[in-house]
């Protein structure tokens, strides 16, 4: 069982933006930016590569979540970031979106 599907059991306790019947945003312990939020959807799929065609719907579910963040939290820009394996930097794996902001992104990313 990942971190993640322990917050969404409540057995351990996230900083809780906003939740749905589809997905819960929380606020990440380590953040990189002012704003760093986590989108992740209550389905335990371990990353995008795992995606299903079934789960379109629930993808758009999760995007529609992090402009909502984006909106909740004020912010005017917003860098979302899918790490897809650990290779690409996933340490977590149960899916998730990085919800950044507050301050300016390099592109390309490191
Ligand atoms: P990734 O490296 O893309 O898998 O992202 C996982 C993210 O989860 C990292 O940014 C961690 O800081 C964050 N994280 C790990 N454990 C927790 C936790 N208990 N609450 C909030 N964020 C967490």
């Amino acid at each position: 069982m990942t971190v993640f599907a322990k917050i969404i059991t409540g057995e351990i306790p996230a900083d809780i933006v906003y939740e749905n019947e589809f997905c819960i945003a929380f606020r990440d312990l380590v953040p990189q930016a002012p704003t760093h939020i986590l989108v992740i959807p209550r389905k335990p799929i371990e990353r995008l590569s795992a995606v299903e065609p079934a789960d379109a719907q629930l993808l758009g579910q999760l995007l529609v979540a992090a402009k909502r963040v984006i909106a909740l939290e004020g912010l005017c820009d917003a860098r979302i970031v899918i790490n897809d394996g650990s290779g690409a930097g996933q340490t977590v794996f149960h899916l998730h979106l990085h919800v950044l902001g507050g301050r300016p992104f390099d592109w390309p990313p490191g």
